[in-house]
């Protein structure tokens, strides 16, 4: 009840992401709460208070599991579970009920800690965590029911219930416990990759923000290096986008910066990366593309552009784009910056030239600029 309280505490913007997972704690609860009832009540009656609740406890838990994927879990699937229970509790023998409990809810924490290892979006720490929690609590319940089958007088005379109950019970807290802190770190995880990803990205555009340049940059040029391949950038900017915004206003200007990205998007090839340089100036990472095919990718963004309607509210806005392309063969040497600088002059050259249109940096010129910035 504690846990499922704080659970629900930590995620009180967002309760219906733990609520199946604090529906199952609750159903723990109920079940230990009901132990109180042996003796008071008819044994059938205590036996099936203890265990329908956790047979939904499994049912919640592989739910909440299926909701973290975001995959569907219909409810109709936790009748099997209880139907299960309330079946063994009919048995008349306490021996013989462990046994086959312990068969069955060992065979449920398998099924979770199976459907724990296959979460593919935990981290594998977070996923052994989990696995481990549920593995445990499905040999402490095997081992209970082995230990019936074996010796069902030490179960049901010798020691009575207390032993067993006790250190059933201290062992399930530690699987409930544990796989409660799995859980709790799964969406941990997730909220941390996901605030990692908002910090990369241009909240307007949804480009890649500059932050990413050098990064991304890097590691493309190491790519086509090690490949033996050249690696080619493209500096684009929007011509004239100053007219844009004094004609329809900064907010229109942004719509049009939005639907220009989606645009570009659409044309680009998985392997290139599109990031906000600044403004309505854009770089283009293309690992593994010659200074020829970088072009002709550039020529067809300026197509593509120059023919598009970019709608904005009730606009239809039409743009120009200019766009400088500099490559750097796989046995130049050469900088990163060098590459942004010659392609960017290349862009110079665009603009200053008319605009609307696409200019090459000389592959010698890339790698003279990059000398020069050594
Ligand atoms: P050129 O053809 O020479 O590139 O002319 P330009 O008007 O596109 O270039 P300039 O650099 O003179 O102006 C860029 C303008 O882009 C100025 C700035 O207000 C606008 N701008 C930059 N970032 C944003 C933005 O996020 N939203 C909007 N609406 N405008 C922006
Ligand atoms: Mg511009
Ligand atoms: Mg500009």
């Amino acid at each position: 009840m504690t846990l499922a309280t704080m659970l629900l505490l930590t995620f009180r913007r967002n309760p219906k992401e733990v609520a199946a997972w604090c529906l199952s704690l609750v159903a723990g609860s109920i079940s230990l709460a009901s132990l109180a009832l042996r003796g008071v009540v008819p044994e059938i009656w205590a036996v099936l208070a203890t265990n329908v609740p956790v047979a939904f406890g499994f049912g919640w838990q592989a739910a909440a599991l299926a909701q973290f994927e975001n995959k569907p879990w219909p409810t109709w699937r936790l009748l099997p579970f209880a139907a299960g229970a309330v079946a063994v509790s009919m048995l008349p023998n306490m021996a013989d009920r462990i046994a086959v409990f312990g068969a069955l809810y060992g065979s449920a924490y398998l099924i979770l800690a199976f459907l724990s290892s296959r979460l593919s979006s935990a981290s594998r720490v977070v996923r052994a965590i989990m696995v481990i929690s549920f593995a445990l609590g499905s040999a402490l319940f095997v081992i209970r029911g082995v230990i019936a089958v074996l010796q069902p007088q030490l179960m049901s005379q010798i020691l009575g219930g207390n032993i067993w109950q006790s250190l059933t019970m201290s062992a399930s807290f530690l699987v409930v416990m544990c796989s409660s802190f799995g859980y709790l770190l799964l969406y941990k995880e997730r909220a941390d990759q996901q605030a990692a990803r908002l910090a990369t990205i241009d909240p307007l555009t949804g480009a890649l923000n500059r932050r990413m340049l050098t990064d991304l940059g890097e590691r493309a040029l190491a790519r086509s290096r090690r490949r033996r391949a050249s690696m080619s950038v493209v500096m684009l900017d929007i011509d004239h986008f100053k007219s844009i915004n004094d004609r329809f206003g900064h907010v229109i200007g942004d719509g049009v910066l939005q639907r220009f990205v989606e645009v570009l998007q659409r044309e680009l090839r998985a392997e290139d990366t599109l990031i906000r340089y600044g403004g309505e100036e854009f770089c283009l990472l293309m690992p593994e593309q010659t200074l020829d095919e970088a072009r002709i990718v550039a020529e067809r963004l300026r197509a593509a552009i120059g023919a598009a309607k970019l709608q904005v509210a009730e606009h239809l806005i039409s743009i120009g784009l200019s766009a400088g392309v500099a490559s750097l063969a796989a046995d130049d040497v050469g900088t990163l910056q060098g590459l942004l600088s010659a392609a960017d002059q290349a862009l110079y050259r665009a603009k200053n030239n008319g605009r609307n249109r696409v200019e090459l940096a000389s592959a010698p010129a890339a790698a003279a600029a990059s000398a020069a910035d050594q």
